[in-house]
């Protein structure tokens, strides 16, 4: 599919906006308050992929409003970003009822709505935000404590771009170590966004005059992979989910309590 025009983009993201608005395909319909599609600039280069809503989020119709989404920006703003300036979405619109694991068949019923997303905002980067959305969009059930900080190039809904796991801030908000790892990923974010795609190769080679389509392959393998500067243990409770249970946090503990930053 062609790339759509900027106007194009916001008109579809809206109609698409209110079909899930009105999307009853699985039992959360029933339980929401509202339908959380995701929000931020429909152009950027960079895109998130969280989880599902929380508590926060379904009151608000908003992504990330929560505590995890105040260390999402102050992630963000470590490489000088803020939230609007990048397109925050989720694997499910609904939030699950006590915040449970997304079921199979609700990431299922929601899936077109995040790849028609993807497939009109055409980001650069996708960051994923631990395990749920990690394994949907890169098709592999291998854990976010594997493949974190690690780009992986890819086609996702008709558009080349790098899907780039990171933690789930949620759960990083209360494993320290955790944290470490988040905030030196998110530091390599630009590093990643800066990586040659398909149409940028054609066009250098053609300014170059040197290098032919033919020879793309031997360019792809030219792109070396990112290295990891250290690989640490799985981190206890990681196991499953992006979002391992946390001790129960005090009432509305700010980040910065944590000295986080
Ligand atoms: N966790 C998520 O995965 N998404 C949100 O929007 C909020 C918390």
């Amino acid at each position: 599919m062609p790339p759509a025009t900027d106007d194009q983009v916001v008109d579809e993201l809206e109609e698409l906006r209110r079909e899930a608005e009105s999307c009853h395909k699985c039992l959360l319909a029933d339980s929401r308050r509202r339908v959380v599609f995701g929000e931020g600039d429909p152009h950027s280069d960079l895109m998130f992929v969280g989880e599902a809503p929380g508590y926060h989020e379904d009151q608000q119709g908003r992504p990330f409003v929560g505590q995890a989404g105040k260390l999402l920006e102050q992630l963000l703003g470590t490489i000088g970003l803020t939230r609007e300036q990048v397109y925050i979405a989720n694997v499910l619109k609904s939030r699950p009822p006590n915040n449970r694991d997304p079921k199979p068949e609700e990431i299922e019923a929601c899936e077109p709505f995040l790849l028609r997303q993807i497939q009109l905002i055409a980001p650069r980067v996708i960051c994923t935000l631990g395990n749920f959305a990690t394994k949907l969009l890169s098709g592999s059930q291998t854990g976010i404590t594997r493949v974190h900080g690690s780009p992986q190039r890819t086609r996702i809904a008709g558009r080349e771009l790098y899907l780039y796991p990171i933690f789930h801030p949620a759960a990083a908000l209360y494993t320290p170590a955790m944290l470490a790892t988040l905030k030196q990923d998110v530091l390599r974010i630009p590093e990643v966004l800066g990586l040659p795609l398909g149409d940028d190769e054609d066009a250098a080679a053609f300014e170059a005059g040197r290098h032919a389509p033919s020879e793309r392959e031997a360019l792809d393998d030219a792109i070396s992979p990112f290295q990891r500067p250290f690989d640490e243990p799985p981190v206890p409770g990681s196991g499953g989910t992006g979002t391992p249970a946390p001790p129960a946090p005090a009432p509305g503990r700010p980040t910065e309590q944590l000295g986080l930053f």
